[in-house]
């Protein structure tokens, strides 16, 4: 994964290195706000704040990184959603097996790559650990 915190942060676009522009997201979705967001137009990437700050929530996200995440949310979230681990002991988990830094890993912060290990992973986790 992209390390750099000017990447993380939502400051700089991944997939072109130029700046991003900091906007509200009702621009984006439909008239409804949900807070400000970081976007590269020409890129067709975006990510969004934490609640009512200019604080990216992780990476600028293509439609194929935005389809991934969404994935490895549904995901992983069921592993606490489903109390097999309390949420914070999922996300440690989740740091040991794919070996990234503990506050990286958060599912903004991840590539593809990751994402796709987190469906897998998370998947696994679960089937071993629920009875049929
Ligand atoms: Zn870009």
């Amino acid at each position: 994964m992209d390390e750099s915190p000017l990447i993380l942060s939502g400051k700089i676009c991944p997939y072109c290195g130029k700046e991003s522009e900091l906007i509200d997201s009702a621009e984006i979705y439909n008239g409804k706000s949900y807070g400000k967001m970081y976007i590269c137009r020409p890129c067709d990437a975006y990510v969004g704040c934490h609640w009512s700050s200019n604080k990216a929530l992780g990476r600028l996200a293509n439609a194929e990184l935005r389809k991934y995440k969404h994935e490895a949310h549904n995901a992983f979230d069921q592993i606490w959603e489903k109390h097999l681990m309390g949420r914070r002991k999922a996300y440690t988990w989740l740091s040991q097996q794919l070996g990234t830094k503990r506050h990286l890993t958060h599912i903004g912060m991840f590539d593809v790559d990751l994402c796709k290990k987190v469906i897998h992973l998370s998947t696994d986790y679960i089937n071993e650990h629920t009875s049929k």
